[in-house]
């Protein structure tokens, strides 16, 4: 007997594509999966079944798979990125006809996209590169979603997105279309990247209050729980106040003191740093992040370092010996310190976003982008609705810390990351994201740098020439005659 069409399709039925495949039929779409291994299509299939018989269509080979599925033809890929998305494109475009679009879901370098779009435009088919965020329970329940490319291919489907996405109150769903070409993955990368930022300076507050300030996992799972109901509410502050509050099933303590402290990593926020660079935009916080991840993996080393240098810094073992810390206070000015730091990294994200725009003429828009981060993905966090109105007041403001509002909270908040910074210092505790956000605001609000004697050196060893404040023009100086 001849079956209904489904209205869409997914390939690729790992962590992601299976929980994305499943909240697409819970929200009533019928649609059709596949997958290169067979068992992951049962599994699909089961869980379909057990979730509450969803409209859901199991296929074992590409060509069922995408005769199953209405036209114009709308699937989505979720397999590894690389040539594994050119294996399925493969696979699949062979039966598919003009009009028909294919959607990768995964973690894809935007060129990659951008190579795509135009080899499947020879067939007459539509393409979109999407950002998905939300790790596994977004997929199921509700992702943010950046999906860039064909517009066309975006409105087949946009009834869609709109309905698996996240949903913020009085704000809508967590999906907008990001752009042409490859500008879904980029906005999904630069995400990743602010989320390497979130990450690392959350994990630098936990150290200064553990090691300077002497908190249990208890305390600290209070802290963070309590910072979860102010203006740092977001998902990772939730969850990092969670983690605190495991046990290791394996022997006394909290499970998080178990864990070898060594930073696995998947490539984007790489990404990031080099677009960052090729863009010359400053983004110190969010390079930070990746080296602190370079460094973590030199677990051997680090110990031998600890060894030899054990005179250096204050040496945890013996106790950080400043004296007379007021637990309250650190506690307070911690928490202003990593507002502070998180602000100039989503300024720096925020600001590769827009060169990178630029450059491709994209339209970026990234209030549109805070307003879509608001529910669903990593980063999201209540101040993202402050970020939306920030741009959203002035489209084209140059810095996030301009901002009047965010202005008004960075000077209000800078005594007391100053402090959590010096006191770091003092203690020999390495705070390289924090300190990179301090340095980016000391840097650019002010008005004059010492750039003016690189130029000078410059000129002196190069005859790169500088210019003057006084006077247009460009100078050449024989500085060692004169000197
Ligand atoms: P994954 O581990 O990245 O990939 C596994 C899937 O890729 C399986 O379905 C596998 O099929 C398929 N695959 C691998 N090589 C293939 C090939 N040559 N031809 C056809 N299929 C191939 O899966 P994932 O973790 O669900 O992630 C999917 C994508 O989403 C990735 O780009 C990832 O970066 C991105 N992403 C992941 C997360 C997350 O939290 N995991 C969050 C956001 C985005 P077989 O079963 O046949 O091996």
């Amino acid at each position: 007997e001849a079956s209904a069409l489904s209205r869409i399709g997914l390939a690729g039925l790992a962590v992601m594509g299976q929980n994305l495949a499943l909240n697409i039929a819970d929200k009533g779409f019928p649609i059709s999966v596949y997958n290169r291994t067979a068992s992951k299509v049962d599994e699909t299939v089961d869980r379909a079944r057990q979730e509450g018989q969803l409209p859901l269509t199991g296929q074992y080979n590409p060509k069922d798979f995408v005769l199953s599925i209405q036209r114009p033809r709308s699937v989505i890929i979720l397999v590894k990125a690389g040539s594994p998305v050119d294996q399925t494109i493969a696979a699949l475009s062979s039966h598919m006809e003009p009009g028909d679009t294919i959607i990768d879901g995964g973690n894809e370098w935007y060129e990659n996209t951008e190579r795509r779009i135009q080899e499947v435009s020879g067939k007459g088919l539509l393409y979109l590169g999407m950002g998905v965020s939300g790790g596994e329970e977004g997929a199921r329940n509700g992702p943010s979603l950046m999906p860039g490319g064909s517009y066309q291919a975006y409105s087949n489907i946009q009834e869609i997105l709109e309905k698996i996405a996240a949903q913020v109150k009085d704000d809508g769903p967590c999906v907008t279309y990001i752009g042409e070409g490859g500008s879904g993955n980029f906005v999904k990368m630069v995400h990743n990247g602010i989320e390497y930022g979130d990450m690392q300076l959350i994990s630098e507050a936990y150290d200064v209050l553990k090691n300077v300030g002497g908190l249990s996992n208890q305390e600290l799972s209070e802290i963070f729980a309590e910072w979860n109901r102010g203006e740092l509410e977001s998902f990772l502050i939730e969850i990092t106040a969670d983690i605190f509050r495991v046990k290791d099933e394996y022997g006394d303590g909290g499970l998080v003191d178990k864990i070898l402290d060594k930073t696995g990593m998947k490539g984007t926020g790489k990404w990031t740093v080099q677009q960052a660079a090729e863009l010359s935009v400053a983004a110190p916080t969010i390079a930070a992040s990746l080296d602190c991840r370079y460094l973590s993996g030199l677990k051997d080393e680090r110990e031998n370092a600890a060894e030899v240098l054990r005179e250096a810094g204050l040496n945890e073992e013996k106790g950080v010996k400043l004296g007379g810390i007021d637990k309250k206070r650190l506690i307070d000015d911690v928490r202003q310190a990593l507002y502070a730091s998180k602000i100039c990294s989503y300024a720096q994200g925020m600001n590769l976003l827009r060169a990178k725009s630029v450059e491709r003429g994209w339209d970026l828009n990234l209030g549109e982008l805070a307003r879509i981060w608001k529910g669903g993905c990593i980063i999201r966090a209540v101040f993202l609705d402050r970020i939306k109105k920030a741009y959203q007041r002035n489209p084209n403001l140059a810095n996030l810390v301009v901002d009047p509002d965010f202005a008004r909270e960075m000077v209000q908040r800078q005594a007391a990351w100053r402090r959590v910074v010096g006191l770091a210092i003092s203690a020999g505790i390495s705070t390289p994201g924090m300190c990179a956000s301090l340095s980016y605001f000391d840097t650019y609000r002010r008005a004059r740098l010492p750039a003016n004697l690189v130029q000078a050196q410059r000129d002196l060893f190069g005859a790169h020439t500088y210019e003057r404040i006084d006077r247009p023009g460009s100078f050449h100086t024989e500085w060692t005659k004169l000197a």
